[in-house]
């Protein structure tokens, strides 16, 4: 194996391309992974145009980001237990510390230690270097195994499965109730077939191509934000006039959060998982007090990988059909550019390095 591999180096806020790097060496408790799948996340066009310098990420120049892969190990660093050469695993973008207090009960998204290398935190393709590349180094901690009949595609849908599921975790879902989902992305579209695949009757708000596709993804309901109707009126008219048991707030507009909290039933709850532009947006309280409405803000997939890949690996949730594109990536920045104009409808693209 030479020791170069193709990257996509970004350098600065648009600048970027694809160049020959040398390929990491894996640490202590690390392994290198051959990428062989890497899904472009909904974050990523704001990283390349330097939308989230602000946010430090990324941290520094030269940087390679890309968080939502899948590959197969192929050389173990030091201390490796459980993880062999030839293991085909999924990833995922956060890594903890492991020992602060947040990372002991398993909430290691929101690791004390955010952001700290020398801690041990890893936040792969927005602090740390990421996965748009043929290789790189993760902490065994970021890896799940992926059982014999999820191909590496399917792999790469994982992190974005487990964004979803990491809400329904914090709402609950009600069998035989209904939820709503503002936001046909393609988070939203994951959060509608996984309501489903647990019972629950799914509501699609959103317009055009994306919400045709919730139609034929699964949605009982949709509800086109064109139509001109009222979208509270109508999730009230589709519940038999009390509202939906859980709502889910991925389209990340001013409107979609106040509606998402007026289309909830009295004691519903409502996840915001949308990544939000600013800090502060307007919620109608009165009414979250006056129906005692629980209302989640839901940060990234700890601990979820494994359950999605159960999910689909037995057939009860379908990824394949987010997967609108792929790319080798030569191609990186046609790849980009079909996902960021969903150019032929395009939902999830794939890189496969
Ligand atoms: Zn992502
Ligand atoms: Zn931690």
């Amino acid at each position: 194996m030479s020791n170069m591999m193709k990257a996509v180096v970004m350098r600065g806020a648009n600048d970027y391309g694809v160049e020959m790097v040398e390929i990491p060496k894996p640490k202590q408790n690390e392994v290198l992974v051959r990428v062989k799948a890497v899904a472009i996340c909904g974050s990523d066009p704001k990283i390349f145009n330097g939308g989230f310098l602000k946010a430090n990420w990324p941290p520094y120049f030269p940087f390679t980001p890309g968080h939502e892969f899948a590959g197969e190990v192929v050389e173990l660093g030091e201390g490796v237990t459980g993880l062999s050469v030839g293991d085909r695993v999924a990833g995922e973008a956060h890594c903890g510390c492991g020992v602060c207090e947040n990372c002991r009960k398993g909430l290691y998204n929101l690791c004390l230690n955010y952001g700290k290398i020398e801690a041990g935190h890893r936040h792969y393709g927005f602090t740390t270097p990421g996965a748009y590349a043929q290789y790189n180094v993760y902490n065994v901690k970021a890896l799940t195994k992926m059982p014999d009949n999820v191909s590496y595609e399917e792999g790469s849908m994982v992190d974005t499965g487990g964004t979803a599921l990491q809400a329904i975790r914090l709402t609950g879902i009600t069998p035989g109730g209904y939820s709503v989902v503002f936001g046909p992305g393609p988070v939203g579209l994951f959060v509608m077939k996984v309501a489903k695949a647990m019972g629950s009757n799914t509501i699609v708000v959103g317009r055009k191509e994306r919400l045709q596709f919730a139609k034929r993804a699964g949605a009982n309901h949709i509800i086109d934000t064109e139509s001109g109707e009222d979208i509270v009126a109508k999730i009230k008219e589709i519940t038999g006039g009390i509202g939906a048991d859980e709502v889910f707030e991925t389209a990340g507009s001013q409107e979609a959060m106040l509606q998402s909290v007026r289309s909830a039933r009295k004691n519903g709850k409502v996840a915001i998982l949308s990544l939000p532009v600013q800090d502060e947006y307007l919620l109608p309280v009165k009414t979250m007090v006056m129906n005692q409405i629980a209302v989640f803000g839901s940060r990234a997939n700890p601990s979820c990988s494994k359950d999605v890949l159960s999910l689909i690996s037995d057939g009860r949730l379908d990824v394949k059909d987010m997967i609108t594109h792929t790319f080798p990536i030569d191609d990186f920045q046609k790849a980009l550019d079909t996902f960021v104009n969903r150019i032929d409808g395009a939902l999830k693209v794939v890189i496969t390095p």
